[in-house]
């Protein structure tokens, strides 16, 4: 068992200052993720109780596994995600090698039966690449593909799946659209692209889905869905992401607004405003 160091803090503040920006959830429609999935989601407190994978003195670096080629507007928001991750998760990332897919197993790759896209099997990747290549500090072990991925038999594709425990996820670009085609292009490409990353690897840090509040944790099962998401954590998927980083939270939310302002995303205002909120003295309603 580990020992919590006496510095340890819970941010309660998060969820009380944040209260205001906090959105509530839009009640599911047929078809969206809730619709379909019977989910409770988990509180501040039921995080703490699951004793998730945290950053810790052992666990302190995100690692990044290409698998197969990117063209080069593909390669520029595989970057930019890089980056990114660095920031949302306060840590150093790594990327490794490439894995070409022709080092992957036939039964790892197939064509939609109907649809004709090439596919990667997601479980394949999790458990036969990723595992057993993980290295020793790894707070969280993710690859990145532009081919499509299915997770098995039953499944049309998915846009990312993660372990809760193994500190391992996937993720595709292939429905994220064509970045090269100017710049809208990209910056939707990019925002679907750092969605998936960092609600992945919310996942790899054992934080469930989000029922609270509109947020990254959302679930999405759908491209219209997942467009309708925020970048943003909401106030509870927030605390739990400062408690398990022990970050400064003002200045971890000024860097985010920095680069979502760069890149030209709304969330810029977000993330400005929870840092004013957390920075202020409190006697302010
Ligand atoms: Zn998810
Ligand atoms: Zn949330």
């Amino acid at each position: 068992m580990k020992h919590e160091p006496p510095t340890e803090h819970t941010y309660p503040e998060v969820e009380d200052r944040l209260r205001t920006l906090a959105e509530p959830l839009e009640a599911p429609r047929p078809g969206d993720w809730l619709a379909e999935h019977r989910e409770k989601g988990q509180t501040f407190r039921q995080y703490l109780a699951a004793n998730p994978v945290r950053r810790d003195r052992e666990l302190t670096t995100v690692y990044l596994r290409p698998i197969g080629t990117f063209d080069t507007a593909q390669q520029a928001v595989f970057d930019l995600t890089r980056e990114y991750l660095g920031l949302f998760f306060d840590a150093p990332v790594v990327v490794r090698p490439a894995v070409p897919t022709s080092d992957l197993p036939a039964h790892a790759k197939r064509k939609h039966p109907e649809w004709g896209d090439r596919q990667l099997l997601s479980p394949y990747i999790l458990d036969r690449v990723l595992l057993p290549d993980r290295p020793d500090d790894a707070l969280a072990y993710l690859a990145l593909t532009a081919r499509d991925l299915w997770p098995g038999d039953g499944w049309n594709f998915v846009f990312g799946e993660a372990d809760l425990r193994a500190r391992v996820g996937v993720l595709s670009i292939y429905r994220n659209g064509h970045p090269a085609r100017g710049p809208g292009a990209f910056r939707l490409c990019l925002r679907r692209t750092l969605m998936t990353a960092a609600h992945e690897t919310g996942h790899v840090l054992t934080m469930h889905h989000c029922t609270a509040f509109r947020c990254l944790m959302n679930g999405s099962n759908h491209q219209a869905e997942r467009d309708s998401r925020p970048l943003n954590p909401c106030p509870v998927c927030l605390r739990k992401l400062m408690w398990n980083l022990q970050a400064d939270a003002g200045a971890y939310l000024r860097r985010l607004a920095a680069f979502c302002t760069a890149q030209g995303f709304d969330e810029a205002a977000w993330f400005t405003r929870a840092a004013e909120l957390l920075e202020s003295d409190g006697s302010h309603p």
